[in-house]
């Protein structure tokens, strides 16, 4: 087993991009290899860093020219210097806390302040036990901290850059121009052809809507009235934005294409002839990647000039100085039979580096197996089986019949969660969790809240639910390989009256497909049972916790949809519903799971075995079901561990003084 520590930081958009990126492809690459991305800024200075970040990022968005200033102080100056830095020392400490806790073979940073860090704890010691690398996320311009201390290699961008480290002194064979590590899904895509744009075919433009909302729309409306232009616009999580765009385009919606929030941009840029974008580190080599030349209509001073100039110099699109120009810039790219697009193409082929998270991915394995840490063996637990946090207790898959934590309702950033699926995934694979269903709101259009709530972007647009099941798909296979944890795709059917007593909310739980949100309730119910799915009733009764309304409809006819509903929720969050209990219906328990609090809240166990088909036919019995109140300090995993194994083997994974008694 090989560990792999990945250091980043919050600070725009490129770092953690890069970051979540290679963790994707080294899972992809080995089944062998234990992956941490971690923000110690964040961990360590918490509330701090959260100002420091919404300072940063303020200055950024209103002030570019202080941020120039401190670009260039950061880049001139020989901080962080070996002594002092009492500013640095709690992020120092908690550097070391984490390698001596993790012992990775090899760590990764994707953020210029971590280097110099581990050059200070390792300068009085042997030599430190781990390979570094660094990936500069910078193009350009990069910033000289990032090789102001030694790493064994620097992976860039491109050969530019590269250039500019072996001036900085860097020796030439340690500098790899690998390309930005994108996600690995531009590899997937790479046998995509786009066909040129010829005379009166759709020229497919998308554009990215993440700065001056207001002139947006002003944009769009100039583009449009170019001849055949086909746009595809993403707002994200700006709901007022998307409501306004869609009133603004209606006569027009043939040619435009509204999305809010998408976890599909690889494949949107793959499809597109050009985007229209700020000079954002990810956003710009995600282009690249995709072979998308770009229009860039804002650039911020730093690490966003250096983007543009790669653009520019290289003749990989354009940049707008001003927004009037946005529109000209697209009409000429297309004119003379699409010359300048074509030629823009060719270049931009020549740049696309789709696989380099790929390629990263192979380095950094090859530099695990030669790193130097000591081999310890593994005889903490009594069955030798490596259980460090890192990766959960993997021992349980299919088979014969275990206790499992379950949780069957949650929410993701698709409509008012907070996280999004892979995030949400990590969140409850990390806790051992054996069964996760995620399950966003879909409302019921011809109700009156429902055509309400679908313009404040809080729940699924129908256009988006291919795409949510396609993603879900993706994650279930990540899921199981990763986690050993089952996880399905739901909706939660959203069927909003004006009282509680006319308001429903149905969660569809393991559904293969998308189900039309205008069905009645008793439809609704059939076709989830058609796709094999079971119809669970949410929150059925009187809420005391929460805000949100009611939802008592079900609950009001238990006795007409008792025979149709396999379960009831019995408890959600932290609300228990008795009269649930005292009509002997068939239950569950879920956390109805918003954001990362909610993990505290009531869930379900079930004594079958870890399979989708067996979970859902212990639901229907509604034989072994148990209900906890999960807390997040380990008990309820403790607990389920304690009844899956015969007790002189168990052992509380991180106790040692109990393992010590039980010997
Ligand atoms: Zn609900
Ligand atoms: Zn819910």
């Amino acid at each position: 087993m090989q560990k792999v520590l990945i250091l980043t930081a919050g600070f725009g958009e490129g770092h953690n991009a890069a970051a979540r990126n290679l963790r994707e492809a080294l899972e992809l690459a080995s089944d062998d290899v234990q992956v941490e991305v971690l923000d110690l800024l964040e961990s360590a200075y918490g509330r701090l860093n959260t100002l420091v970040k919404n300072t940063y990022l303020k200055v950024l968005d209103h002030a570019p020219f202080v941020w120039n200033g401190i670009y260039g102080w950061l880049n001139s100056t020989t901080w962080p210097h070996p002594d002092g830095q009492v500013g640095l020392a709690r992020l120092r400490q908690h550097l070391a806390d984490v390698l001596r806790t993790t012992e990775p073979d090899c760590v990764v940073t994707t953020y210029p302040i971590y280097a110099p860090l581990i050059q200070q704890l390792f300068r009085d010691h042997q030599e430190r036990p781990f390979r570094l690398i660094s990936v500069v996320t910078d193009s350009i311009t990069a910033n000289a901290l990032w090789w102001r201390a030694p790493s064994d290699l620097w992976i860039v961008s491109n050969e530019a850059t590269a250039a500019v480290l072996r001036a900085g002194g860097v020796p030439a064979d340690k500098v790899k121009a690998l390309g930005f590590p994108v996600s690995p899904r531009f590899a997937e895509l790479t046998g995509i052809e786009v066909l040129p744009p010829g005379p009166g075919s759709a020229k497919r433009i998308l554009v990215i809507v993440n700065h001056n909302k207001k002139k947006a729309a002003r944009t769009i409306d100039e583009l449009l009235e170019l001849p055949d232009t086909h746009l595809t616009v993403t707002c994200g999580r700006d709901a007022e934005l998307k409501a306004k765009l869609a009133e603004q385009t209606r006569k027009v919606a043939d040619r435009v294409r509204l999305l809010g929030w998408t976890n599909v941009m690889p494949r949107l840029l793959v499809d597109s002839h050009l985007v229209v974008t700020k000079a954002g580190g990810a956003t710009v080599q995600e282009a690249i990647a995709a072979r998308c030349p770009l229009i860039l209509n804002h650039i911020l001073p730093g690490q966003e000039e250096g983007n543009a100039r790669l653009v520019t110099e290289n003749g990989l699109g354009a940049v707008a100085q001003h927004r009037r120009e946005i529109a000209g810039l697209v009409e000429d790219a297309f004119r003379h039979h699409g010359r300048r697009w074509n030629e823009w193409r060719e270049n931009i082929s020549a740049f696309a580096r789709p696989d380099a998270a790929i390629r990263l991915a192979e380095l950094v394995l090859d530099a695990c197996a030669s790193s130097d840490r000591p081999r310890k063996t593994l005889p903490l637990f009594g069955d030798g089986h490596d259980r460090s946090p890192l990766r959960p207790a993997q021992a349980v898959l299919a088979g014969e019949p275990k206790m499992l934590l379950c949780d069957f309702h949650t929410h993701t950033n698709y409509s008012d969660g907070k996280l999004s699926v892979p995030d949400l995934v990590d969140f409850y694979g990390r806790r051992g969790f054996d069964c996760l269903c995620v399950t966003d709101h879909l409302a019921d259009p011809r109700r009156l809240l429902g055509k309400l709530v679908r313009l404040t972007n809080l729940t699924l647009a129908p256009s988006q639910l291919a795409e949510y099941f396609d993603v879900l798909e993706r994650e279930r296979k990540r899921a199981w390989r990763k986690y050993s944890m089952v996880l399905m795709a739901g909706i939660e059917f959203n069927k909003d009256g004006l009282t509680s007593k006319s308001s429903a909310h149905l969660l569809g739980i393991d559904l293969r497909s998308p189900i039309d949100a205008a069905l009645d309730l008793p439809e609704t119910i059939a076709q989830i049972h058609a796709q094999g799915g079971l119809a669970v009733a949410s929150h059925p009764h009187v809420m005391k916790s929460e805000w949100g309304k009611n939802t008592l409809y079900l609950w009001e006819n238990h006795e007409k949809f008792a025979p149709l509903i396999d379960a009831w929720e019995i408890a959600n969050r932290n609300d228990l519903f008795t009269p649930i209990g005292h009509k002997r219906l068939r239950f569950i328990a879920n956390s109805d799971f918003h954001k990362p609090k909610h993990i505290e809240s009531w869930k379900t166990l079930l004594h079958c075995e870890k399979d989708p088909e067996a979970i859902k036919e212990c639901i229907r019995e509604n034989r072994h079901v148990a209900i906890t109140l999960y807390r997040d300090d380990g008990s309820a995993r403790a607990a389920v561990d304690t009844l899956r194994q015969p007790m002189p083997d168990f052992v509380r994974p991180g106790a040692p003084a109990l393992l010590a008694a039980r010997r």
